[in-house]
């Protein structure tokens, strides 16, 4: 579905945050990125949504011509993409609802008055927060929201574009286990039933181990493990 083909990335100042890095995602998997702090993880999801532009190598993607791409190309491929990040970036004082609206935007024409939202989005908002098990949430404020619950509207936003990729960095990075854990499995159950191909980045183990269709291990901006998780042994 999207390839990296030798993609490498220095940031300005000359850091190297990926290195000839080759990928290929795979339609309705869920691959797990694990790494840690500082392994280019965020550097290749921002890659995958054309945020970053590779310094060398080039970004393949199933909707996209070959060769060089266009802004507009890149914007009508970030449509597709359904981002949801660690520091879920909601609204507080605004409703759980009119957040999750939020991620209706990317949907719409630039010029489009935001308000009134339409009936159809409204409802489409309704159904993704019962969707992450908030529907009674819907009318309070976002910062009344525990951390868990925020991370489920941020999913609930990013499934608002109707996504074909579902990208999600660092996504349960600031929550305790349990809760990780439970929204990691909410994140996968809903991957899998909407056949989402899904990229997702972690530094724990454990869970990428749980959930991992494909774990892509990163140290210092290098692919150092490819495979099922399975595969992935006690010494990495
Ligand atoms: P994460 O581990 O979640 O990627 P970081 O702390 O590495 O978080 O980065 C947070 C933000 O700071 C990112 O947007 C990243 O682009 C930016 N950033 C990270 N390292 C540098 C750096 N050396 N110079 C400038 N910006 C940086
Ligand atoms: P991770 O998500 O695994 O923490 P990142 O992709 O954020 O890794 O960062 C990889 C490397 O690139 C790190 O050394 C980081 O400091 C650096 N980096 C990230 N973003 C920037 C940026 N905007 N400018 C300069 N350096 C950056």
């Amino acid at each position: 579905m999207m390839q990296l083909h030798d993609v490498r990335v220095v940031y300005p100042g000359g850091i190297e945050a990926l290195a000839r890095t080759r990928l290929n995602v795979e339609r309705g998997e869920f691959l797990v990125l694990l790494g840690a702090s500082g392994a280019g993880k965020s550097t290749l999801l921002r890659c995958l949504n054309g945020l970053v532009r590779p310094s060398e190598g080039a970004i393949g993607a199933s909707e996209l011509p070959q060769g060089r791409l266009t802004p507009r190309h890149l914007r009508a491929h970030r449509r597709h993409c359904g981002m949801v990040f660690q520091q879920h970036h909601l609204i507080g004082r605004q409703t759980v609802l009119a957040n999750v609206l939020m991620g209706a935007l990317a949907q719409h024409h630039p010029l489009r008055t935001l308000w009134p939202w339409s009936r159809e989005d409204q409802l489409r908002a309704l159904q993704v927060l019962d969707r992450v098990g908030l529907l009674e949430k819907a009318l309070a404020r976002a910062d009344t929201l525990s951390g868990g619950q925020q991370q489920r509207v941020g999913i609930a936003r990013a499934l608002m574009q109707s996504p074909t990729l579902l990208l999600a960095d660092e996504p349960v990075a600031s929550l305790d286990p349990a809760t990780a854990e439970s929204v990691m499995g909410l994140l996968h159950h809903i991957c899998k039933i909407d056949r989402l191909t899904a990229v997702i980045s972690l530094h724990q183990v454990e869970l990428a181990r749980r959930f991992a269709d494909r774990i892509v291990g990163l140290r210092g901006g290098q692919v150092v493990f490819d495979g099922p998780p399975a595969a992935l042994t006690a010494e990495r």
